[in-house]
């Protein structure tokens, strides 16, 4: 009988993406970028037999933040449907947003002498975090306002009938500030009441966390307290269609440790599978992801594999680092996911990509368009022997934007 092993309903989906692994040309590197200096076996053997482009992930006047990139990456209108860190971090937590609620990141902060010290309080943990949030939520929750609690100093605060349009100050970036001079404040005026709710919740919680037995021990030991809650970029339920809604997977997975990359995979409709080990910096467990990765292929029809060590070491600035995690992702996690996918009676698409560079040299995320590969079994190669940002220019796909590299990766 004549089976066509390359029947497109037959194809399997998996994205590796190595966050921010793109850089610049680095003087120290002859010239070169990590992606170019790093010994990558596989993923030049990927570029050598798959089409290669480049791919604009961050939208005209957007930050390049991880959560726009990874959206755009799988195609959404991020414009449309970004709707803060909150509700991505809510839906990684389990929690339900309804049409009529709005979320967001409540980070647990330290305030000394009426100035922001710092928006982790002293990366407080997790177990001292939970029994503050549930205190809070003991004195304040009401049928409009409830708190939830998750890692260290990152929670979620959740309003009933909340106005979105606030001007809200992220944390982090104001350390040494007068918490009064960054209150939040409405950006038009149906959003008043919510935003004095907010500030309101600032003021009680630092009348309830600053003699909290948690705080007075934490103080006692020469930690920072945790006396102020700190909300910041709210949103609504996310306006996403699942993937399987709109291409050809019924099934899907992500695999990540990163909280947003998990919030967006639930609501593109991806089981979160979580791999032991999996920490998001270097000493990641890559062996496992691979693995985690290849066990869920075998079940479904796409897998997004989200490894984030190569943006760490570009926060550093540390080239020698950033090669190494590149390394790293070649041999760990290319080459298994490479060879093993070869051995299967399915034929399996294989695209690798970042989702925005963070180079070296600014220590942070930029939106230059990242170079990507895509190897469908049985689609003639383009001349591209090697993958990094430059040799990919002179690829099959040119560049991309919007929908068109996962419509190049789901579409045969
Ligand atoms: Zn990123």
């Amino acid at each position: 009988m004549y089976f066509c092993r390359h029947n497109r309903q037959f194809m399997k989906y998996i994205i590796i993406l190595g966050d921010g692994m793109a850089d610049e040309r680095i003087l120290e590197l002859g010239n070169r970028t990590p992606l170019q200096a790093a010994h990558t076996p596989y993923m030049d053997s990927l570029a050598r037999q798959g089409r290669t482009g480049r791919l604009h992930t961050i939208p005209e006047g957007m930050h390049p933040g991880s959560e726009v990139a990874n959206l755009a990456v799988l195609g959404y209108d991020v414009k449309k449907v970004l709707e803060g860190r909150g509700s991505l971090e809510a839906a990684s937590m389990g929690i339900d947003v309804a049409e009529n609620e709005m979320v967001m990141r409540c980070n647990l902060i330290c305030i000394e002498g009426g100035k922001i010290k710092n928006h982790s309080a002293g990366h407080i943990s997790s177990e001292e975090a939970r029994v503050l949030i549930d205190y809070l939520n003991e004195k304040l929750e009401t049928d409009v306002i409830r708190f939830y609690s998750g890692v260290s100093y990152r929670h979620i605060l959740k309003l009933k009938d909340g106005n979105k349009h606030l001007i809200c100050t992220p944390p982090h970036d104001v350390p040494g500030t007068d918490f009064t001079s960054v209150l939040i404040r409405p950006e038009i005026p149906e959003a008043q009441m919510t935003a004095d709710l907010l500030n309101q919740l600032i003021f009680w919680s630092q009348d309830l966390l600053k003699d909290h037995p948690v705080n007075l021990r934490r103080k006692a030991e020469g930690k920072d307290p945790a006396n102020s809650i700190w909300p910041w970029s709210p949103g609504y339920k996310p306006q996403m269609k699942k993937l399987a809604e709109i291409y050809p997977v019924k099934s899907g997975a992500v695999i990540s440790a990163v909280d947003l990359i998990k919030g967006m995979g639930v609501y593109a409709g991806l089981e979160n599978i979580k791999v032991k080990g999996a920490t998001g910096l270097y000493d990641t467990n890559y062996e496992g992801k691979a693995e985690a990765a290849l066990r869920a292929l075998k079940e479904k029809d796409f897998v997004y594999l989200h490894v984030e060590a190569s943006d760490e070491a570009g926060h550093e600035g540390d080239y020698a680092l950033k090669i190494k995690t590149i390394e790293n992702l070649d041999r760990r996690i290319v080459k298994p996911v490479l060879e093993e996918t070869a051995r299967w009676d399915e034929p399996v698409t294989i695209a690798l990509l970042p989702d925005h560079p963070t180079p070296c040299r600014i220590k942070t995320h930029s939106a230059d368009p990242v170079p990507f590969v895509i190897y469908k079994p049985g689609a003639t190669p383009d001349s591209v022997q090697e993958y990094d940002e430059f040799s990919v220019e002179n690829g099959y796909y040119g560049l991309l934007t919007n929908d068109e590299f996962i419509k190049a990766v789901m579409n045969s």
